[in-house]
């Protein structure tokens, strides 16, 4: 029926930077944690079951900073990435609790006094008793990113859909920054954004999403009510598919 939504179990991806306020100066911004928060609540009110991948790309993203001449090793700066990521996580989990909704979180980094280890069939309860599932640390894997965690995770719990929320609203045949007649794509097969090397996600995230045929929807996080838009089945962003 037209009121029941279309996607009952999602993964929904945040990037780091999505919770950071830059012009204020925030890390993670108390307002953008809660206006997420409540587009979250909306769609867990409607039954949908949720998971959440964030990244940690507002705290650190494998490099230390551009001005600096030192260099911090690979696989350190990957795990300091994956440790970002649980700072977001439990910010996340902690205004999601305080609006009423349920949360369960689970690292793939062994960190047993903060989140539950990472087991499939107790997300999959999880998300069966209602609770919102924040995964965090990434795959656990240096040289991984966390849009590839979504991928993975998404396939292994069986999702529907992934949501990935960006700073665009949607895929573009050229960059729209730069060129004003740049088209959207409301939808976009695997094939044709790999052919035409649209940026979805990184090519490891992405090709998890081809081989186990994860639809992939692309949106603007900054559009309002559009994460219960897109659960609905109504056009928002791109869908590859
Ligand atoms: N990372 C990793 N393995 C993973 C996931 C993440 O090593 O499975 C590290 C990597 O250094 C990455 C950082 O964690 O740059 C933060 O994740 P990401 O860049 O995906 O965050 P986002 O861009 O979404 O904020």
């Amino acid at each position: 029926s037209k009121n029941q939504p279309k996607y009952k179990r999602i993964v929904l991806k945040l990037s780091g930077e999505a919770l950071g306020d830059r012009t204020a100066g925030d890390t993670i911004s108390g307002e953008i944690l809660q206006r997420i928060a409540l587009e979250i609540k909306k769609v867990h009110d409607l039954g949908v079951q949720i998971c959440l991948v964030v990244g940690g790309g507002n705290i650190f993203r494998g490099k230390l900073g551009a001005a600096s001449s030192q260099k911090v090793d690979r696989t350190t700066g990957d795990f300091m990435g994956m440790m970002a990521t649980m700072i977001n996580g439990l910010a996340l989990m902690d205004c999601l609790e305080k609006n009423g909704v349920p949360v369960r979180v689970q690292s793939a980094l062994h960190i047993e006094e903060v989140a539950e280890p990472f087991i499939l069939r107790r997300a999959i309860r999880h998300l069966e008793k209602g609770r919102v599932v924040i995964f965090v640390a990434g795959t656990g894997n240096p040289y991984f990113s966390t849009d590839t965690t979504a991928a993975l995770r998404a396939s292994e719990i069986g999702a529907d859909v992934i949501m990935k929320a960006t700073k665009v609203d949607g895929i573009y045949d050229a960059d729209p920054v730069k060129n004003s007649g740049a088209k959207k794509f409301d939808q976009i097969t695997f094939i044709d954004a790999l052919k035409n090397q649209y940026a979805v996600m990184d090519s490891t995230a992405f090709s998890l999403c081809l081989d186990n045929e994860m639809p992939i929807i692309v949106f603007d996080m900054n559009e309002s009510d559009s994460i219960r838009r897109a659960v609905m089945g109504e056009t928002i962003g791109t869908l590859v598919c």
